[in-house]
């Protein structure tokens, strides 16, 4: 292993190693730092972000510049602009003693007035997101005819964010002759075909095998029924109370939900993805930078670059749709030498999706049992055991303590050891003692993709109203396939639909119930507000058992920011909304032509004012929605 001094560095970038406490160069950098100041030469470096990469194309760039030069001579494109400017930083800071350095972002979403003004002074480097550069250029307010050095960094995601035609654009402007350093934490073959077209014999440096993971990650698989995977993630975070993680989720909305939900839990939880605005991104990003927030609940393309090192776990919610991507979500943890862990909770369908991942990362996932009640209960305990033995004592205590002292004059220690502790520890103790075990063997048949779905049973499903039945045009299957359709719902998500003349039923998980009442809170179909309402009842049959749900909801309602027992992590969520989705319905057949006459009488609401509607319902017509957990 070569030191910093040994790869042939300037004293100056020496000096801001040293600053920044770097012992020793990582892989990359041993492999790429010498080439690349040795030779003028392309390079294609397959390496993740996390292992130095920055550095190693960066030193090169640095020491091989003209900083006396006011000439643009390195131009690094990155896939977000989040990239862009931690790149910017970096260099920024390995350049601190480079007299005269000047290293400009540009990127979309802020002034480019302003980032113009910033590269007239003379930016020898400028570090780039492909869409507003090429605006730049068009502009005529760069230019990189004389650069010497050009950087494709994340390039595999520069091609997946469909940067192609602006990468090919903007290398036009450059020169033949400069030297293109390409990295990218994979390589299909849109990257081999950038390196062909682009490099001229390029060196290969290889960071582990092509497409791997880095080895300081583990990779864990957690099989449950897909109804229990909220469930699981919640288990999971709970089993490990110092995790610090990004939770990655398929779709926007998923992520949204699943953010939601669990901040209405109680976790400290905020939502990444590309339809929040670049502000609140940036308040998101700097929230769980500065560790505000402990789970970042983010989509592929809204995680990309995200540069936070010390990540603990990444959990993969829902399985991305190409395998590739995984490497790209279990990179952001394992980063600067630490470990980490890469979990991903998946339901029997996606099983299969665990083995073609495997192939691509070449590495074995362990499959783990999600971790019981009880385990939890243990873990929370010693945690906050530890965190007590190793709080700081506060001595403007002392004034109080002959008070205290007399309060607890006849409990001894061990009693008052218990008592201290069942403060923090009864909420979880009371949420986890009867909890079930979410894990499900893979040879059972319990999965609804596996072994079809025990309807009859089940107590995770939502039974909904819907003001739509035979009279408009419904039956059962074409309900369901409507459904399933402006929902974006798979195969089995809908169930139990029972069409009747004015109105329907039908079920759904419960982890879905959230994305179904937002669906409809404002949606025609026809012309008409298609209205949809959790019902009181599961089941189809009117002889089954009502759903005490209500009971437990009453009880639970402790008014705005109540900490519950029936939440271990507290319950923010304010009680008895006036939101007119809060209203149950029974459809059991008791109820039949009373639900009939209120459907009649709130499709025609629905047809007319909504909102005269909703503000003229009695308060006891609207029990709370049911809740989560
Ligand atoms: P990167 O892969 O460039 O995103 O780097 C990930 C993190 O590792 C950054 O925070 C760097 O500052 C840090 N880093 C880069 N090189 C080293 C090194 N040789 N030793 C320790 N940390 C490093």
């Amino acid at each position: 292993m070569s030191t910093f001094q040994e790869l042939g560095l300037s004293q100056d970038l020496l000096n801001a190693i040293t600053d920044l406490g770097f012992t020793k160069p990582s892989e990359v950098q041993e492999k790429a730092i010498p080439v690349l100041l040795d030779e003028e030469r392309d390079l294609v470096a397959l390496a993740q972000t996390g292992t130095g990469k920055t550095a190693a194309f960066g030193f090169p760039m640095l020491q091989k510049i003209d900083i006396n030069s006011r000439t643009t001579q390195g131009l690094i494109l990155s896939p977000t602009r989040e990239l862009c400017l931690q790149i910017t930083n970096e260099l920024k800071l390995y350049g601190k003693y480079c007299k005269g350095l000047n290293v400009v972002a540009i990127y979309g979403g802020a002034s480019i007035t302003e980032q113009a003004r910033q590269v007239k002074k003379g930016a020898q480097i400028i570090v780039a997101t492909p869409g507003r550069m090429k605006d730049m250029i068009n502009r005529n307010l760069v230019d990189i005819s004389k650069i010497g050095y050009s950087v494709l960094d994340e390039a595999d995601e520069m091609l997946n964010m469909g940067f192609y035609e602006d990468i090919t654009d903007i290398l036009s402007f450059t020169p033949d002759d400069k030297s293109t350093w390409l990295f990218s934490a994979t390589m299909p073959k849109e990257v081999a075909t950038i390196a062909k077209k682009f490099m001229y014999d390029p060196i290969e440096i290889t960071v582990g095998n092509k497409n791997e993971s880095t080895s300081q990650v583990s990779h864990e698989y957690y099989l449950v029924n897909a109804r229990d995977r909220y469930q699981a993630l919640k288990r999971l975070s709970d089993a490990n109370p110092e995790i610090f993680s990004v939770v990655f989720c398929r779709t926007k909305r998923d992520t949204q939900k699943v953010a939601e939900n669990l901040i209405e839990d109680g976790y400290s939880a905020g939502a990444l993805h590309g339809d929040l605005s670049q502000n609140q991104r940036d308040l998101v990003m700097k929230s769980f930078r500065n560790r505000q927030i402990q789970t970042l609940v983010a989509t592929d393309v809204a995680a990309r670059g995200i540069d936070v090192d010390d990540i603990t776990h990444v959990i993969n919610y829902q399985l991305p749709d190409e395998p590739e991507i995984y490497t790209h979500r279990s990179g952001r943890t394992g980063r600067a030498g630490k470990t980490g862990i890469s979990m991903v909770i998946v339901s029997k369908s996606e099983i299969r999706k665990i083995k073609s991942i495997e192939r691509i990362i070449k590495k074995q996932f362990e499959k783990k049992d999600i971790p019981s009640g009880t385990d939890i209960v243990e873990v929370q305990l010693m945690a906050l055991a530890n965190k007590i033995h190793t709080t700081e004592t506060n001595h403007e205590i002392d004034k109080h303590l002959e008070s205290i002292n007399e309060l607890f004059a006849d409990t001894n220690k061990d009693e008052l050891i218990k008592k201290f502790f069942s403060v923090e520890f009864n909420r979880f103790y009371n949420y986890y003692q009867k909890s079930k075990d979410l894990t499900v063997s893979e040879s059972r048949g319990s999965d609804r993709d596996g072994g079809g779905r025990d309807y009859g049973k089940s107590t995770n499903d939502t039974r909904y109203f819907i003001n739509v039945g035979r009279k408009d045009g419904f039956d059962w299957m074409k309900l369901k396939d409507f459904l399933k359709e402006v929902l974006e719902l798979g195969r089995d998500d809908v169930f139990k639909v029972d069409v009747k003349d004015s109105f329907s039923f039908f079920n759904t998980e419960k982890e879905l119930q959230e994305k179904v009442l937002a669906f409809f809170t404002d949606y025609k179909h026809d012309s008409r507000f298609v209205n949809v309402e959790v019902s009181e009842n599961r089941g189809r049959s009117g002889g089954g058992r009502r759903d005490r749900g209500r009971g437990r909801d009453d009880r639970r309602s402790g008014g705005r920011g109540r900490r519950s027992d029936n939440n271990p992590r507290g319950d923010r969520r304010s009680s008895g909304s006036g939101n007119r989705r809060d209203r149950r319905r029974s459809d059991d057949n008791r109820s039949d032509r009373h639900s009939n006459d209120r459907a009649d009488r709130k499709f025609n609401d629905s047809r007319g004012d909504r909102r005269s509607s909703e503000s003229s319902s009695s308060t006891s017509d609207r029990p709370r929605r049911s809740r989560r957990r």
